[in-house]
């Protein structure tokens, strides 16, 4: 594993697929998801350019956490979280992008002493094993989300099918985008609804064709 010159090809294909989309490269931040590898080589990337860090499980993120905390990272947890696990890891979260029902953004509620900018997770494939909000079951729980003043809704998060061919990527990432359009234009004060969390290793091109401003990477890193 090359770490350097991964990290060098995942920055300049995320900046050549923005240019490709008439965006500004510095409008896609490069989460490394570090959950396949040890602190020690998490801790390597920094040097590199790194500055966000994505783990999916609350233990891994603790871990990382605790021992790099000192350098200049934002932390994101981006895996499902459960109920009982908010408290322990909530107050070191910068960006949580898993939220997916409405209990679980009251106990986030609940156990934060400041803002939390959490992106709502999305299931716009209606595959049954994905987590995350219908369409149809967002737009009806918004009030209710908008309620919890401790979250901040800074955008929309989702996952596309792993056998997804490329038109099949476009049309899940397009209908977030237009997802997260729709819910913006409702301007509630605590939904400014900017970021759109989507793209992986295998489709993060097609995920900045359509607005993501996050894109999660893991396996172009550690390969
Ligand atoms: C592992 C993971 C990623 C990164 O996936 P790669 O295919 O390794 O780039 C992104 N998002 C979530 C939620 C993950 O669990």
């Amino acid at each position: 594993m090359d770490l350097k010159k991964n990290t060098e090809f995942v920055f300049q294909q995320v900046a050549e697929a923005s240019r490709e989309a008439n965006r500004d490269p510095a409008s896609v931040s490069i989460i490394a998801v570090t959950k396949y590898v040890n602190v020690k080589t998490a801790e390597a990337l920094l040097p590199l350019g790194v500055h966000h860090i994505g783990e999916n499980r609350v233990d891994k993120f603790l871990e990382k956490y605790q021992t790099l905390k000192e350098f200049p990272v934002t932390w994101h947890l981006i895996g499902t979280l459960q109920r009982r696990k908010v408290k322990e890891v909530i107050p070191f979260v910068d960006y949580f992008h898993a939220l997916d029902s409405l209990k679980l953004a009251q106990e986030i509620q609940k156990r934060t002493d400041h803002v939390i900018k959490c992106f709502l997770q999305v299931n716009i494939s209606g595959e049954e094993s994905k987590h995350g909000f219908s369409k149809e079951e967002l737009l009806e729980l918004l009030p209710d989300l908008a309620q919890l003043d401790q979250i901040e809704y800074v955008g929309l998060m989702t996952m596309a099918p792993f056998e997804a061919d490329s038109d099949e990527l476009k049309q899940i990432f397009k209908k977030t985008q237009e997802l997260q359009a729709e819910i913006r234009e409702k301007q509630i004060p605590n939904m400014p609804m900017t970021e759109l969390s989507m793209g992986m290793s295998r489709d993060y091109k097609e995920a900045i064709q359509f607005g993501s401003t996050f894109v999660r990477i893991g396996t172009a890193f550690f390969k």
